[in-house]
């Protein structure tokens, strides 16, 4: 969660980050929720592009609640936000209770034990504070089961706090014929139902830009306002994130002779290699890296799409720009990883993971410019 500067003269790569398509991207899920009211999930750093600006400027373009994963990231989002809601999602761990209270955050209750205890610290108190409650309909990870929850909504006048929010989450959005989705949205609809003056949240981004009957009161996007792509039927949203890396050598590789670690890439005919200065430390994944057997990723140098190539270094990585005239790259260009036409989710197939991933890991040592 660091925002070290690092000089652009010193740095492996460009990281560039458009608040203003940010921005847009809340706008237009905003729109597409309504007549639901759109929050934005910020944990992981903001998905890795920085809270610290983020925040801000999601706040500009109209949202007030937020959820994090952590009680430490909604400190941090508190001291940004004043006024904003904010919601923690993964629970109230024990001994935290007075925390919540001094920043006047919510807890998202994910089990029986965490609703009495938040209950016991508002008697304590003397003060019914407002929190969330997380009730599992599928997806087995956090929440109270249905029955738990008709034990609360039938001993709500004993709770001793407002509840402000009752929600669920899906496990399968991103596969919109998945039958797991039609049983979670109804056995929600019956949770919802139990708590009828209640918010009701259930759509993650994925959920957001499906059918609306999974909106309820409240969606809880955080992927597609980063940029990313959620369900395969569904353009993304504005690219957020642009990554450069700068070129340090220009090599020659003859016939025959390898590249890299383990010598997975063998030149089969006479090749220009760039070496670029990041690698896996920087959040670049090993799976993006090539062999002989297998390509990987791609980068894009004067307008060329170039083959990443052997396997990705802690700190480096090669590109063969064979195709790319020798006056049109130098030492101390950039090549671009992320953006030119390459987007979050084709790093993220050529490197087995998923978008979220590939954004949350992006590197701490570049430049990062905001725009
Ligand atoms: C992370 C998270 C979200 C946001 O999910 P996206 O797929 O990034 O939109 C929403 N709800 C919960 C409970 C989450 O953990």
């Amino acid at each position: 969660m660091t925002d070290r500067d690092i000089p652009l003269s010193e740095a492996g790569g460009i990281l560039t980050v458009d608040l203003s398509a940010l921005s847009a991207n809340y706008q237009e899920l905003s729109r597409r929720a309504a007549p639901a009211a759109c929050a934005a999930v910020v944990k992981g750093d903001a998905y890795g592009i920085g809270l610290t600006r983020a925040a801000p400027a999601l706040w500009q373009a109209g949202a007030r609640s937020f959820f994090v994963a952590l009680l430490a990231e909604a400190r941090q989002l508190r001291g940004l936000l004043p006024e904003a809601e904010i919601f923690v999602l993964n629970g109230l761990f024990p001994g935290t209770e007075a925390a919540y209270r001094e920043q006047a955050l919510r807890p998202v209750l994910g089990s029986a034990d965490q609703v009495e205890r938040w209950s016991a610290f508002c008697a304590d108190i003397g003060e019914g504070l407002p929190a969330a409650l997380h009730v599992d309909t599928g997806m087995n990870r956090l929440g109270l089961t249905p029955a738990e929850a008709v034990n609360v909504a039938e001993g709500r006048d004993e709770l001793g706090f407002p509840l402000v929010l009752v929600m669920s989450h899906l496990a399968c959005a991103d596969e919109p014929d998945h039958p797991l989705n039609a049983r979670q949205l109804e056995d929600f609809r019956a949770i919802a139902a139990l708590f009828p003056d209640v918010r009701a949240s259930l759509a993650n981004s994925a959920g957001a830009l499906g059918d609306p009957a999974y909106h309820f009161d409240l969606v809880r996007p955080g992927i597609a306002v980063y940029g990313g792509r959620p369900r395969k039927d569904v353009a993304p949203l504005r690219p957020v994130v642009r990554l450069e890396l700068r070129v340090v050598q220009l090599r020659r590789v003859h016939e025959g002779e390898t590249v890299g670690y383990g010598g997975a890439h063998t030149a089969l005919r006479p090749s220009r290699v760039a070496i670029l200065s990041a690698g896996y430390a920087d959040g670049i994944p090993r799976l993006a890296g090539a062999s002989d057997l297998r390509p990987g990723a791609e980068a894009v140098i004067a307008g060329h799409r170039c083959p990443l190539i052997g396997r990705i270094s802690m700190d480096l990585l090669a590109v063969d720009v064979t195709e790319v005239a020798e006056d049109n790259i130098q030492p101390g260009d950039f090549a671009t990883l992320l953006g030119d036409g390459l987007s979050l989710d084709d790093l993220a197939r050529h490197s087995h993971t998923i978008d979220y991933e590939i954004l949350t890991s992006l590197g701490r040592r570049y430049h990062r410019r905001w725009v």
